[in-house]
């Protein structure tokens, strides 16, 4: 899409913070993607360095005191990029959440909380290969809550619960190398322009992501209960 800069009148595309022909701040575009913002494509694997240098970039450039005598719409603006510029930063540097938002641009429904808020849900979505796991957890967990009631403690299930919790951060950092994996394949599949990779890709990642949602509630919940 194009558009025109308010200012010299070049054509530009839409969505770009500045004007490249007079340099001027633009209007912030309603449907720009953090990818866009700093000129990336929608792949997974990115630089993180090569972002971080993006960023300061243009951070700088749209720093107030830049625009200290400029006019109040051109100040606003470069307020309004400048918030837009950290939202895209702290979104696609972190691996985890550069996912769910490149999800979200695909159609696909991301709820947080969906395994968190609701009690009778959470029991129906533990992924199939923990359900024992999770079912001794619960239970030590709900030990672990009585003692605390009545001050009583019991130096083996607090073992037993820190070494389930070991446990369950060493399958969210398996999960992290997982996602890695499928970052490629999304990149290439998006690369071949082949739809079907593609949505296969994507429904891999929302499992895999749900998975590791799931277990990071076990550890917090774990850390709970030992009042960590
Ligand atoms: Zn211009």
């Amino acid at each position: 899409m194009k558009t025109a800069c308010w200012s010299c009148g070049s054509g530009l595309s839409a969505g770009a913070p500045f004007c490249d022909a007079c340099g001027k701040v633009q209007n912030p575009a309603a449907d720009v993607t953090y990818f866009y913002m700093f000129g990336l494509p929608r792949k997974l694997a990115l630089d993180t360095a090569g972002l971080e240098r993006a960023f300061y970039k243009l951070s700088r450039k749209l720093h107030p005191d830049v625009y200290a005598r400029a006019s109040e719409q051109e100040q606003q603006w470069s307020l309004e990029q400048t918030s837009l510029l950290n939202d895209a930063y702290r979104t696609l540097k972190n691996p985890i959440t550069r996912t769910e938002y490149l999800l979200r641009l695909e159609g696909v429904e991301i709820d947080q909380d969906r395994s968190a808020e609701n009690g009778a849900k959470k029991e129906s979505r533990v992924p199939p290969d923990l359900l024992e796991e999770v079912f001794e957890l619960n239970m030590q967990l709900e030990e672990m809550r009585m003692n605390q009631k009545t001050g009583e403690d019991d130096p083996q299930l607090r073992q037993d619960l820190e070494r389930a919790k070991t446990q369950f951060e060493g399958q969210m950092a398996d999960s992290d190398s997982q996602l890695q994996a499928l970052w490629a394949n999304w990149d290439a599949a998006l690369d071949a322009q082949d739809e079907a990779s593609q949505s296969g890709a994507k429904d891999t990642m929302v499992a895999l992501l749900d998975r590791r949602r799931y277990v990071r509630n076990l550890v917090r919940d774990v850390n709970e209960a030992l009042g960590a």
